[in-house]
């Protein structure tokens, strides 16, 4: 338990009983194993995966990747790391950096674009323009950065609006954002109709693949219809993926791509006039683990195209059968039509006449709570981010989800009959 006036230790303690007080403090953690939650970390289910970061933390736990010269071992990693990564989303090669994850990663994506437009369009105050289901880390960016925000309302199918981004877009625009799939909803933004405005402004466009970067281009060699939204468009300057998200690597691992070199350039930092020698920086961070560097590495070269093929299948499997046993109950849906991976479990609105309350489903998400699932809560419903894990048990889920939109159902009875609920 955590007391606020906790002394310092005056003795140090054994390995072991440290070790074994860490474990016997786990019991109310999220069973990410066990397939109980859907975002915050993406099982590959895979022991051989497991032992392969272990064996890269081993190797990498302590070397620091704030001098790239000192490890070139690393230097080499990340460069391959851009390079196969580019390769799959019809990239440059040499234009991107890893960072820490997808919130800097559309940090650097902002600044980037703020100074392209402070410096070669000479606007003074640039803004950014995005669907209202783009990240919050944009928001957060936005506000680091002194950049505007200028948030545009979806079309009813949860993507971007086209029409309303034309009307938003003007000459302080410096970014026009998509995403490839939103996290709400999990469906792409139409990217070529983004990308062609911001090309017509003479702004930059970020691709926001931090989710399905490292999905999309799997399900779609596995013949799934994925709109386009990788470096094939046009106009796309910059896309950012996260290696530790449907990439497999553990956590500490993204990516982000610029079409142009000369636009990653932009991303550095460089400062002569400190005492302590010259400073310079690809990325936020100075002091940098250098073990998400390695495991991106590592983990894309184990698993290889048959092995992402195998896991995306994996995942595309999981999702039909969650989504299929979501839209056999009454009284919830799937809101709109998401990529495999993602999914908004909505309140189905109500039939016309039927009588049928519309379903709670903040109530809904705690009877799942009770069972032990971690649905995150959206303003629309209960969200879902699948993996392979999920597959094993999602007859499991919907037996749950059944009853608890079933049981919901009877409290809502109760509290009308005694608390005079309409
Ligand atoms: C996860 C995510 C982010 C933020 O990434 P972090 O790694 O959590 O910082 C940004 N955009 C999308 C679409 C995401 O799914």
């Amino acid at each position: 338990m955590t007391d606020r006036h906790h002394p310092f230790p005056t003795e140090g303690r054994p390995v072991d009983d440290l070790v074994a007080e860490m474990r016997g403090g786990r019991g109310d953690d999220a069973d990410w194993r066990g397939g109980r939650t859907f975002s915050l970390v993406y099982n590959a289910s895979d022991p051989e995966l497991e032992r392969l970061h272990e064996a890269v933390a081993h190797e990498y736990l302590h070397e620091n990747y704030l001098n790239p010269f000192a490890f070139p071992s690393l230097m080499r990693m990340e460069r391959e790391v851009v390079a196969m990564a580019a390769d799959l989303v019809y990239g440059n090669p040499r234009g991107g950096k890893l960072t820490s994850g997808g919130t800097e990663s559309l940090f650097l994506a902002v600044q980037v674009a703020r100074d392209h437009a402070r410096g070669q369009r000479g606007i003074a105050e640039p803004t950014v323009v995005l669907p209202s289901t783009a990240h919050p880390a944009f928001a957060k960016a936005c506000h680091y950065l002194d950049v505007d925000e200028v948030r545009v309302p979806v079309t009813a199918d949860g993507r971007a609006d086209p029409a309303a981004t034309r009307a938003a877009v003007d000459d302080r625009t410096a970014l026009v954002v998509g995403s490839a799939p939103c996290y709400p909803y999990g469906v792409v933004d139409p990217i070529p109709d983004l990308a062609a405005l911001a090309t017509e402004q003479g702004a930059l466009c970020h691709v926001d693949a931090c989710l399905g970067g490292w999905l999309l281009p799997f399900l779609e060699r596995l013949g799934e219809p994925i709109p386009p939204w990788d470096f094939r468009v046009e106009g796309v300057t910059s896309l950012s993926a996260d290696v530790h998200k449907y990439g497999w690597c553990f956590k500490g691992a993204s990516l982000l791509l610029h079409r142009d070199e000369d636009l990653l350039r932009l991303q550095y930092f460089l400062y002569d006039g400190w005492p302590g020698g010259l400073y310079g920086s690809a990325t936020t961070a100075g002091t940098r683990p250098a073990a998400p560097i390695a495991a991106a590495w590592a983990t894309i070269n184990h698993l290889g195209l048959e092995g992402y093929l195998r896991l995306a299948g994996q995942v595309r499997d999981a999702s039909a059968r969650l989504r299929a046993g979501v839209e056999a109950i009454d009284g919830v849906t799937v809101t709109g039509d998401p990529v495999p991976g993602v999914l908004e479990i909505a309140a189905a609105p109500p039939d016309p006449g039927a009588g049928a309350p519309e379903v709670d489903m903040s109530a809904v998400g705690d009877v799942m709570d009770d069972r032990g699932w971690h649905l995150d809560r959206q303003q629309g419903g209960l969200h879902a981010i699948v993996s392979p894990s999920h597959g094993e048990v999602a007859d499991r889920f919907v037996a749950d989800l059944a009853d608890a939109v079933a049981t919901h159902g009877e409290s809502r009875g109760v509290e009308a009959r005694y608390g005079g609920v309409e």
